[in-house]
């Protein structure tokens, strides 16, 4: 259910709703602005010139056919957890088996030593190694696509120079520099028989694993801690590879890093509350469109909303309440909103035992109100603004009618996060009004395969396969 009557709201609190839905909603007019800008975006990221928008090749030329097939390993390095999988493509066209174990990436190593990092990672890999393949000096060496969610150069598929860290990483020495060798030289020293084939982004693997199972899926979505998007293009719309000579008509997948979208604030509309994240963040000025709408943000946008009602505007929220908790940045994630917004509307009970719990504060029923459509303006920008990136890519490729392949805690948990994502994709490509209700819609918005790990190993059999053919 979405927002409540607010008939017991005081005038004073439906003020600051009110001010709030100004600050955060943005309509289909704003949505179709965003979208406009964000094509001329992509194209600029193409050039030679650049633009904010990465758009970086990633070496991925093809679409799996479902009849690849091999051993291959597959590390992703995410932001909550590290996880090494083993995965077989089976004979069967599409299937695979996988084993995989999860290891707690430790807060402390996003923001510590390069070298803790590399041999924390290649600890874990062996650890896995052990596990599954015991005495592993006999073993034969295993390809290994390495899933490094975070912007790279790539002028080989086996190579990749970060550009900057994201999502809250802040590890000295890495960017500016090609990170295998440094992964490389961690396992070199354990001995672990691993042989990187493939360096991949989470949305490049997204679009490959969701296209071995349905080739209707020319988009790969994640929308997580971080978010962004991949799709396969022709090298003849790449002039920033022109240099290369090759054939117009080859295929070469994306990897947008959409998450700088607007980092010259031209169009988004962006609140006081987005300023003071980006201005606090170990990166300012960086991933403007990603700190609107990606779960690492979504809460922290939430707290500074409920800080601001405490202390500085008119109505001051929680009056005489210790507020304490709620001072500390990024205590609340986007669980707490989805499940803010999960609560049944009559009383908002569970809001209040969140609360509660949590942040040691006792809402009214009437802040209670004010909560609940706070969380749901927060996630619903969230939602919408997605929505943009995706129909600028559909608006630039021409795609009429595709699946998009989407997958990360927002997607896949966030409440609502796809419905209103699919409105706004409605709004902003103006389709008609469904005749029935079960159509589908023409570009549909789906949950992806595994792309961290299959479409890692398909990667890296797709990559082992072209250089077996010769092909660069
Ligand atoms: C990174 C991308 C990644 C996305 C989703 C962003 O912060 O820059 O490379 O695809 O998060 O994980
Ligand atoms: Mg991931």
């Amino acid at each position: 259910m979405e927002a409540g009557s607010f008939a017991d709201v005081p005038q004073d609190l439906r003020k600051e709703i009110e001010q709030l839905e100004t600050l955060f909603t943005v309509d289909t007019t704003k949505l179709k602005q965003i979208t406009d800008h964000f094509v001329k975006e992509l194209e600029k990221g193409l050039s030679v010139e650049g633009g904010s928008i990465p758009m970086n090749p990633t070496w991925v030329m093809s679409f799996p056919s479902g009849y690849e097939t091999g051993t291959y390993l597959a590390l992703d390095m995410g932001g909550t957890n590290l996880r090494v999988c083993q995965i077989t493509l089976t004979e069967q066209k599409s299937e695979f088996d996988i084993i995989q174990s999860k290891y707690r990436m430790p807060e402390e190593l996003k923001t510590g030593e390069a070298d803790e990092l590399w041999e924390y990672i290649a600890d874990c890999l062996m650890q896995f190694l052990h596990n599954h393949h015991g005495d592993i000096s006999k073993m034969e060496k295993l390809p290994l696509g390495f899933t490094f969610s975070y912007p790279a150069t790539q002028n080989y598929v086996d190579e990749g120079v970060l550009q900057r860290w994201t999502k809250g990483f802040d590890i000295a020495g890495v960017e500016g520099h090609n990170v295998v060798p440094m992964f490389e030289a961690a396992l070199a020293r354990r001995g672990v028989p691993i042989k990187l084939s493939a360096l991949i982004n989470d949305t490049t693997g997204t679009l490959i694993a969701s296209a071995y199972t349905d080739n209707k899926m020319k988009i790969g979505c994640i929308f997580g801690t971080g978010c962004n998007a991949a799709y396969m293009e022709d090298c003849g719309s790449i002039p920033k590879l022109a240099h290369l000579n090759l054939p117009p008509e080859t295929p070469m997948a994306i990897n947008c890093e959409w998450g700088a979208f607007d980092n010259e604030h031209k169009v988004l509309p962006r609140t006081p509350y987005d300023v003071i994240i980006d201005k606090d963040s170990p990166r300012p000025g960086q991933q403007a469109f990603e700190k609107m709408i990606a779960g690492l943000y979504l809460g922290e946008v939430f707290r500074l909303v409920m800080v601001d009602l405490h202390d500085n505007r008119e109505t001051h929220i929680f009056p005489g309440q210790d507020v304490s908790k709620l001072r500390k940045a990024y205590t609340l994630d986007s669980s707490f909103l989805s499940a803010i917004e999960e609560d049944p509307f009559e009383n908002l009970s569970e809001t209040f035992d969140l609360f509660q719990s949590k942040l040691g504060i006792q809402p009214s029923g009437p802040e209670l109100e004010l909560i609940r459509r706070t969380a749901e303006l927060i996630g619903t920008r969230a939602a919408r603004l997605s929505a943009c990136g995706v129909s600028a890519i559909s608006i630039k490729k021409g795609y009429k009618t595709c699946h998009v392949g989407a997958d990360g805690s927002v997607f896949n948990k966030y409440p609502h996060f796809k419905a209103r994502g699919a409105q706004a994709l409605r709004e902003i490509l103006d389709w008609p009004e469904k005749q029935d209700p079960g159509e589908d819609d023409p570009i549909e918005i789906l949950a992806a395969e595994d792309g961290s790990g299959v479409g890692a190993a398909l990667i890296a059999a797709l990559t082992l396969e072209r250089v077996k053919a010769g092909n660069m």
